[in-house]
This record gives structure tokens, sequence and C-alpha cells, in this order.
């Protein structure tokens, strides 16, 4: 099995040449056609380090209409680190995606400067839930118009006492977008994240 076989588009393909990646992980194989193929919800059960980023991050790239300057989709992640890491992987996917914008928004970095970045266009934010629950209370970021949202890490974001965020986060989105949620374990409260904002989602487990 190898990469051309998932149906991602020329300039990912391209890209992945250049990071070197040879073959697609499991949780990428069982994935990315889904994402690709069916406008659908997914909770997907995989532990870090298991290429999951690059999972959710192919389908996304591939999707985004860079003829549209809006938000078109929002990555939640439990921690600054970690957003900064998707959005540095993202950037790399996207390459020869020319135009796509990938914004990051996190706590303990200056709100005004994050705010100018969003200004500039950001068709894919990827956020701490907290930072953004303040940005979107201040008027600085729009996912009214989101079509894509990825919780990931799912089950740190609610350890660290998230919900609340999440869930106000969430209710500002349209209903029709889809939600694709990583989690490597599956305790109440992320069950209770699918069931409020998930429809009939496709499960894959690695
Ligand atoms: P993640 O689980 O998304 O944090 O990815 C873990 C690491 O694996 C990251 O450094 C990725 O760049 C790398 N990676 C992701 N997919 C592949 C792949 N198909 N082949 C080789 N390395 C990969």
């Amino acid at each position: 099995n190898n990469f051309e076989q998932l149906g991602l588009s020329d300039s990912l393909q391209r890209a992945i040449v250049d990071l070197g990646f040879e073959n697609p992980t499991e949780i990428q194989q069982k994935a990315i056609p889904i994402l690709l193929e069916q406008e659908t919800d997914l909770v997907a059960l995989a532990q870090t380090g298991t290429g999951k980023t690059a999972a959710f991050g192919f389908p996304l790239i591939q999707k985004m209409d860079l003829s549209q300057r809006a938000t078109q989709a929002l990555i939640l992640a439990p921690t600054r680190e970690l957003c900064l890491q998707i959005t540095n992987e993202l950037k790399n996917y996207a390459k020869y995606d020319n135009g796509l914008r990938v914004v990051a928004i996190y706590g303990g970095a200056s709100i005004s400067e994050q705010a100018r970045e969003i200004k500039k266009g950001a068709h894919i934010v990827v956020a701490t839930p907290g930072r953004m629950q303040d940005m979107i209370n201040r008027g600085y970021v729009d996912i009214s118009q989101i079509n894509y949202c990825v919780l990931d890490e799912a089950d740190e974001m609610l350890n660290m006492g998230f919900y609340d965020d999440i869930v106000s986060i969430l209710s500002t989105t349209p209903d029709e977008k889809r939600t694709w949620l990583f989690s490597a374990t599956m305790p109440a409260e992320v069950a209770r994240i699918a069931k409020k904002f998930m429809e009939e989602p496709i499960e894959i487990t690695v």
C-alpha cells in the first residue's frame, strides 16, 4: 500500500514525497479515503504518534476552497504545544497549495497579534479552547461558516476542563458542518460531546 491509492491531490502527493513519507500509517489508510469520499462525521480512536495529524490534515487541506477567504475549518487541541505542532505540520503538508492560510490561536501569547493574523485570512484555524473562546467573545474570529471541525486529543481537552468552552465554541458553528473527533480513549465526557454534536459518525480504531 502507498499514498497513491488514497485519492490525494497532486499538490499533497508532492509534499508527501518531500516529507519522505513512504507509506500511509494505519490510521491514514483507514481515515483518508473515508474523509475524502464521504461527507461524514468521524470518531477515530488513535494514540499520538500514529500519524493522526496527517490523517485529518491531508483531507482537510484538500477540501479547502482557496477562492474563498472565509475560515472553513477549526481544529481544537488541548495545549499550545500541540496547537503549534499541528499548525507547523499542516503548513508543511500544504506547501504546494499556494495561498492556503493556517493560523494558530493559543494562550500565553499576544491576542492582538493573533487577531492580526486572523484578519489577514485563515482558511484553517488551529486553537486551544480557552483562547478560542476569548477570541470569539471579542469578535476577533468568525467560525460561523466553517464546514469542518476537528477535535484532536478530545480526551485530553476534556481532562483539562475544557468541556464548557468546547460546547460553547461548537454552538457558534453551523449545524451542517462535519465533525472529526480524535481521541486515545473514550471516557463518558468524550462520548457526551460525540452524542451532542455528531450525527451517525463512522468509527475507526487503530
Ligand atoms: P502524529 O501522530 O500525527 O503526531 O505523527 C507522528 C509523527 O509521524 C510526525 O512526526 C509525522 O510527521 C510522522 N508521520 C506521519 N505520517 C507518516 C507517514 N505516513 N510516514 C512516516 N512518518 C509519518
